[in-house]
């Protein structure tokens, strides 16, 4: 009962929406009408990234609000949220993941590693950066980034 009476009396815990990112709506994004289906794959991260990508989906950032939502399947999924760099290991399991999710499909790169190896940048189980390794739509820099602006980038997919 101790629950419930906190969840009636919690009341809106999510930050007030920001504004909507300005940046364009990438072409292919604009057939998701509206919501995206999100399937996270870490290609070698810290884990830094996964944090705040969790943190993007909690009831303070909310990003299912702007019509995302996480999925456990590749085959569900039209966005995939790529982390880290890709490791030798990771590169063929990447490439069939994007293979697996329907079309259209887009690549977010989340992180600095993501985008250019960053920290990893030459190391000896990196095979390179994601986009090296399949093509990438939008990129979202930071180490890590923040949940918000993981978000934003989740909101130019939905356009919402
Ligand atoms: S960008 Fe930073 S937090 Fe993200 S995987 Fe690389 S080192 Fe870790």
């Amino acid at each position: 009962m101790g629950l419930l009476r906190r969840i009636r009396t919690a009341g809106r815990v999510a930050e007030p929406a920001p504004p909507r990112p300005d940046e364009q709506v990438p072409q292919k994004a604009r057939q998701l009408a509206g919501s995206a289906q999100v399937r996270c794959v870490d290609a070698g991260s810290c884990n830094g990234c996964e944090i705040e990508i969790a943190a993007a989906f909690n009831p303070v950032y909310d990003a299912e609000r702007y019509g995302a939502r996480l999925v456990a399947s590749p085959r569900h999924a039209d966005v995939a949220l790529v982390t880290g760099p890709v490791t030798r290991n990771m590169a063929e399991p990447l490439r069939r993941t994007v293979a697996a999710m329907g079309e259209p499909r887009l690549v977010v790169a989340v992180g600095d590693c993501a985008i250019d190896c960053g920290e990893f940048a030459g190391g000896h189980g990196v095979e390179g950066a994601v986009a090296d390794v399949v093509p990438v739509d939008l990129t979202v820099p930071g180490c890590p980034p923040e949940p918000a602006a993981i978000v934003a980038a989740l909101r130019r997919v939905t356009g919402r």
